[in-house]
């Protein structure tokens, strides 16, 4: 399936799709539901391109016959290219603003962690990286201090507000750029809220961004 980012009105971005970086246990709400300790750095791992998919078709329930689970993330687009950049620099290199789903497939990646291995069979997986719609990051007010929720058949399950980020948004962009190459069309995760839980075929999921981004999707089987 062949995946291109697009603007909230349809239009399509005149971006390559790259890969997307993410962050776990950026939240500290979210690192003690899991039982996690809340790391002194910022935990990335990346998802390839055949990860992504469309938020706006139905997002799968099961890969492998494995659950998966949602995690809801403010994700952000990258437009210009950023390597070992300071905050400032991440912030004009933004180009859009959405929402994504790290899909995970707990049970895998609890094994995973067991064994200390790497968590790519549980994160990475084909259509893992559900993507909305973008808005241009000036049409939010403030994105370090914004909101955006999932409802699970019109209940509300994740909450995220910006400000409780550990690492917040700018300096996670600087931290990633002195690991990774960050270029335009890549995306960046920020971690998820409390809420997470399994997806079941049926399901209807609500997505709201601030008052800037709202969409509706159905879990397949
Ligand atoms: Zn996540």
């Amino acid at each position: 399936m062949h995946y291109q980012h697009h603007w909230a009105d349809g239009e399509p971005i005149t971006l390559p799709s790259g890969k997307a970086v993410c962050v776990g246990r950026n939240y500290a709400d979210h690192a003690k539901e899991l039982n996690n300790p809340v790391p002194s750095q910022p935990l990335l791992f990346i998802k390839p391109f055949s990860a992504m998919v469309p938020l706006s078709q139905t997002v799968a329930a099961r890969f492998n016959q494995q659950a998966c689970h949602f995690e809801t993330e403010l994700t952000v687009l990258i437009g210009e290219s950023l390597i070992n950049a300071s905050p400032e620099q991440a912030k004009q290199a933004v180009a859009g603003i959405g929402l994504g789903l790290d899909l995970t497939l707990r049970e895998v990646q609890n094994q995973l962690k067991q064994k200390g291995h790497p968590w790519e069979l549980a994160k990475a997986f084909d259509g893992s990286c559900p993507l909305s719609s973008f808005v241009k990051p000036e049409s939010v007010t403030n994105i370090e201090d914004s909101e955006y929720r999932l409802w699970v058949n019109g209940e509300l399950r994740q909450h995220g507000k910006t400000k409780q980020m550990i690492t917040p948004i700018y300096q996670l962009l600087s931290y990633c750029s002195q690991h990774f190459s960050l270029l335009p069309g890549d995306v960046v995760l920020t971690g998820t809220p409390a809420g997470v839980g399994v997806l079941k075929a049926g399901d209807q999921l609500r997505m709201q961004l601030a008052d800037v981004l709202e969409l509706e999707t159905e879990v397949s089987g």
